[in-house]
This record gives structure tokens, C-alpha cells and sequence, in this order.
């Protein structure tokens, strides 16, 4: 038998009347309650297979007003409640919405149903905040803290708000469920950025989509804000993007007579109607389950309030927040990331130019299984990237011998990790040109901090980086740095400049994040930029050092001078003549 199917079993050995035949649907209505009557999806029935879905791997992309947060606590907690001894852990993304959800979704539902308190009068169960204890199983709620997600072991959990949890954090959570027999993790969230968290789960997901079958035509929709779906009369027809609706336009527009209507034939859409209905996978192979939940799964939320809403946000300069929370769309705002057209404006050409040994160069190593190399000419007034190079690792000494033997290369960056030895035997043989860089992401992280060994040399540089990041997307943005002689390789720098994106969230330092990981001709201009900011700190280091060694040896002669009749004046300057010659 396998483990899911032994952990079904459970289920109906501990409850043999519900069973495994009893949906968790029909659980909770049968069991819970909302405003003291029986719990309904009344209006809300895409609901119910979500909440019956017992996959173990699962994503849901939510918008608001749907009612999913209330349920997802419903099904926990049913969950723990009809399964024999096990340990739950439903994340939320920091402490203010761990505590709010704890203390009034979480809290009056289990001390309220009859349901979650059966255990016998002498055992008092365990329960705070943190912690609700349901006969034999136990309900960790937490929020979002490294501690949490390294230090208790579940069965299940359940990641409330995915993408505004730190994606650290959320990877740790994965590791809580190693010892567990069932391993069922299931993700709910509002997206915010197209291919990152929830988003990036549910393109790897099955991808359900709540369809309705068109009354007239038969034709299955999947409705969505867009002229095609949406009926709004006095509505211009070359209006293409429905999210340019302003004030102006919308005192013209009919809402009161808006609909969703058929794509194909114009008819209205009974979306309240169930058998009309249903759930339908885009990719129904897939091993991982996915549900998109749109704002018009459910027929409560109409165009007028939709149309609202977006000027709402428009008023509060939130267009990003409008796709995210009440159409449940990812959306790229173009501040988080580099956009095709600022990429484009800095890309001059395929071809790649002359530049003469004689020419100051920088480079920039991204260090991996496949190294990536980037060379800057320094001889214009911006650095100017003419080379763009993917080496093996095992070939990465040799490539920079070669780029320092063919140029005049007086400033490098690369990757203290993965492999510190290779980055300090290469900053040792480049005479400390080539610089390792470490990349800091504590909060407090300084821009630039020079890490030395008991000898006083230094080792590499400690440096922040979100700092690094927003220096070389502020220079591609203003272009002040332009690439060329990247031949065939343009679609991958392109690729690779959009993989990253800036999350913003309350309370936390900036962070660029990874969307997919292919990200690495961005760190390898990151580091290469970086490098000349080190060299430029250590030359006025030097010119410091220089000034004090002449200062003394200054006085010293000029001593020697006084005493031999001539002035300190002339003399403080012999020994930069000196060391000239
Ligand atoms: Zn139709």
C-alpha cells in the first residue's frame, strides 16, 4: 500500500463514518459553522475541489474577496481533527498576519465548534497562539520566522500568502516535512510578479482553470478582465486594455448593465450557475496540482466592482496591487524589474570592436559549473561591454590568463563561492586585480568592506547585495553602460537580466530575488561594476597611504634640508618625484 493511500486509510479508521467517502467538503459544512449557521459554499462552489483536494503537492493562485483564507483554516483544521496523531504547520508570511490570523480566524473556530473540542473533560488540549492542539494531532501557526521553519516537524502544512513570505524561509519549510510518512504541502497565495512564488508553482502545476459553458453556444470560457469577456455598454470599442478605464471614461460607462459574456457568441454567462461549471487542468499529466482562482469563479463580484477598484488603485498609484489582489493576476511593474525596452536601449550591436592592449579593461565572473565572463573597455567615458563569454569551470584560469595576457586589464570581479580556493588562487595570481567578492545579505550589510587575514592582507570583499544590484540595473536604466560584441548571445543576456526581481516588503530590507536562477550575465556586470567601485576605494587607500608616507618622509627631509638651508616647501614634493622615476 503506499503511504498516501495508507494515510487515506487513517483517515477512515478514525473516522468511520465520514471516511474516506466523506469529502472535506461535505465535512465542513457537516460539522462547521459561519455567523452561527451551518458553513456554506453557497456562491463559492469552485471552492468545494479545492478544499477536497488532498494532493500533495498543491498551489493555488487566489484573488481577494473570494473567501479562500477562510477556508484553507477550515480544511486544516478538519484535517487534524480527522486524522489520527499528526502535526500541521500553517505558515503565514510575518508576525503582524501570524497574529491576527491566529488570534481571530483561527481561534474562535476552534474554541467555538463542537467538532475541534471532543477530547475527553480531564484533558485539557494544548492552545495559543502558536499552537492548537485537536485531540491527538497538533496545529502549528506560525509566522514566517527562521525558527519556526527549522525547528518543527510536520506532516502537513500549508504556506498562507506564499509570495509575501521570504523565500529562504519557505524553502527551509520544505525540510519539515522529511521524517513525515504523508508530506502534503499545499501553497496559497496572491501572486505578485509574473514567474515568481505562487506564480512559478502553478506554471509547474497541472494549472486548473474554473471554465463556464456558454448557455447558447456550448462554448467552454475562461473569463477573464478583458474586452473579450466583458461587456460594458458606452464602452469605446478600440479600448483594448480594460485597465486604461480612468475617471473620465468611466462617467460614460453603463456599469449597472455590465456582464461577462460569452467569447465566442456574446451571450451572458450564468456563472453562478454550478452545473455550468467547472474545474479544468491545463496539463493534466502533471504530478503537482494547480488552481487558478479569478475573480469571476464566483458570481458575487461583478464588472462595477471591478471597474471601482481599479480606480481605486489607480488613485493610490497601485496599478500592481489592482492585477495582484482583485484580478489575482502576477503582474511586472517595471521599477521591480528591468524591462525589454531598458535592456534594448543599452545594447549596441552584435559585433565586437577593436580594443587595443593598450585600452584599460574590467571584467566580471559569474562563477559556476559554467562560468560567465563579461570584459569592459574603460577607454570611453561609460564602460563600454564588448565580451560575453560561458567557460567551464575547470577552463576559468586559463580564460583569464588569456584576458589579461591580450589586455590592459586593471579591474575584476568574481564570486568568492562556490569555490573560495579557485577565487583566492586567481586574485593571487592576477596581483590582486581580480577581486573575490562575497555578496552580504544581512540587513546592516555595508556597500564595501575589505576582509583581511591575520597578516593584514586582503582576502576579499564583503559587500551588500542588494547595493551591487541596484548599482548595475541604475546604470543599465540610465545608460551608463552599453553592451556590444555579444553576437548570438543576446537573447541570454536578455534572459538573464529579467530573471531578477526587487520584492519590497514591509518591515524587511529590499532584496533582488531570483525568478528561475538563470541569472547570470546580471552578477557577472554586477561584479564587474563592483570591481572598479574595490579598485577605486584601494587607490584612494593608496593615495592616503602615499600622502602619509610622503608627509613623513617630507618632514624628514625637509629637516635634513632646514639643516642643510633650504626650504620645506620644495622639498615635500621629492618623493612623488621619486617614486616617478
Ligand atoms: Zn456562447
Amino acid at each position: 500500500m503506499s503511504l498516501y493511500a495508507e494515510f487515506l486509510t487513517r483517515i477512515e479508521q478514525k473516522f468511520p463514518e465520514d471516511g474516506a467517502e466523506m469529502a472535506m467538503s461535505e465535512y465542513i459544512v457537516a460539522n462547521t459553522h459561519l455567523r452561527k449557521r451551518p458553513f456554506s459554499f453557497e456562491g463559492y462552489e469552485f471552492q468545494r475541489q479545492i478544499v477536497d483536494d488532498l494532493s500533495l503537492n498543491m498551489a493555488v493562485i487566489k484573488c481577494s474577496q473570494v473567501g479562500l483564507s477562510e477556508v484553507q483554516i477550515r480544511k486544516f483544521l478538519s484535517f487534524l481533527k480527522r486524522t489520527s496523531s499528526i502535526n500541521g504547520i500553517f505558515s503565514l508570511p510575518n508576525d503582524d498576519m501570524y497574529k491576527r490570523v491566529s488570534q481571530t480566524r483561527i481561534k474562535p473556530l476552534v474554541d467555538d465548534e463542537q467538532i475541534f473540542n471532543q477530547h475527553e473533560a480531564s484533558k485539557k488540549p494544548v492552545r495559543s497562539m502558536a499552537l492548537y492542539q485537536i485531540d491527538d494531532s497538533f496545529g502549528f501557526i506560525t509566522g514566517g520566522k527562521e525558527g519556526d521553519a527549522t525547528s518543527i516537524n510536520a506532516d502537513i502544512m500549508f504556506n498562507d500568502e506564499v509570495d509575501l513570505t521570504d523565500q529562504e524561509i519557505l524553502a527551509l519549510y520544505g525540510s519539515r516535512l522529511q521524517g513525515s510518512n504523508i508530506k502534503m504541502r499545499q501553497g496559497f497565495s496572491t501572486p505578485t510578479f509574473e514567474g515568481y512564488g505562487i506564480d512559478s508553482m502553478y506554471k509547474a502545476s497541472d494549472q486548473h482553470e474554473y471554465l463556464c459553458r456558454c448557455t447558447r453556444c456550448n462554448h467552454w470560457n475562461l473569463p477573464v478582465f478583458t474586452p473579450r469577456f466583458i461587456r460594458i455598454p458606452g464602452l469605446p470599442g478600440d479600448l483594448n486594455d480594460l485597465s486604461e478605464i480612468d475617471n473620465d471614461l468611466a462617467v460614460k460607462l453603463d456599469l449597472e448593465n455590465s456582464f461577462v459574456m460569452c467569447e465566442h457568441c456574446g451571450a451572458p454567462l450564468d456563472l453562478g450557475n454550478r452545473p455550468l461549471r467547472e474545474w479544468v487542468p491545463r496539463h493534466p499529466g502533471r504530478l503537482s496540482r494547480g488552481y487558478w482562482v479569478r475573480p469571476f469563479a464566483t458570481p458575487r463580484l461583478s464588472v462595477r466592482y471591478i471597474v471601482e477598484q481599479l480606480l481605486d488603485y489607480k488613485r493610490k498609484n497601485s496599478l500592481r496591487r489592482w492585477y495582484n489582489t482583485v484580478l489575482g493576476e502576477p503582474y511586472n511593474d517595471a521599477n521591480a524589474r528591468l524591462t525589454l525596452t531598458e535592456i534594448e536601449a543599452v545594447m549596441k550591436g552584435e559585433g565586437k570592436p577593436d580594443v587595443s592592449s593598450e585600452t584599460p579593461v574590467a571584467i566580471g565572473v559569474d562563477v559556476g559549473q559554467t562560468c560567465h565572463v563579461v570584459v569592459a573597455s574603460l577607454g570611453l567615458p561609460i564602460p563600454l561591454v564588448f565580451d560575453w563569454l560561458q567557460v567551464p569551470a575547470d577552463q576559468l584560469k586559463m580564460t583569464l590568463w588569456d584576458l589579461r595576457k591580450r589586455y590592459n586589464l586593471v579591474a575584476g570581479g568574481m564570486d568568492l563561492n562556490p569555490y573560495a580556493p579557485l577565487a583566492r588562487e586567481i586574485h593571487a595570481s592576477s596581483k590582486g586585480v581580480i577581486v573575490p567578492i562575497e555578496y552580504s545579505t544581512s540587513p546592516k550589510a555595508a556597500p564595501l568592506t575589505f576582509v583581511k587575514d591575520e597578516l593584514d592582507n586582503v582576502t576579499h570583499v564583503s559587500s551588500n547585495r542588494t547595493k551591487i544590484i541596484d548599482d548595475i540595473v541604475g546604470d543599465i536604466r540610465h545608460r551608463r553602460v552599453l553592451f556590444t560584441g555579444y553576437g548570438n548571445k543576446k537573447v541570454i543576456i536578455q534572459t538573464h537580466l529579467q530573471d531578477m526581481v526587487r520584492i519590497e516588503l514591509p518591515e524587511q530590507p529590499a532584496k533582488w530575488n531570483k525568478l528561475t536562477g538563470d541569472d547570470h550575465f546580471f552578477h557577472a556586470l554586477g561584479y564587474m561594476r563592483h570591481s572598479l567601485r574595490i579598485h577605486e576605494v584601494m587607490r584612494a587607500q593608496e593615495v592616503k597611504d602615499e600622502r602619509q608616507m610622503a608627509l613623513l618622509f617630507g618632514l624628514v627631509s625637509a629637516v635634513q634640508q632646514n639643516e642643510a638651508g633650504l626650504g620645506f616647501r620644495e622639498r615635500i614634493k621629492t618623493p612623488s618625484v621619486l617614486g616617478l622615476g
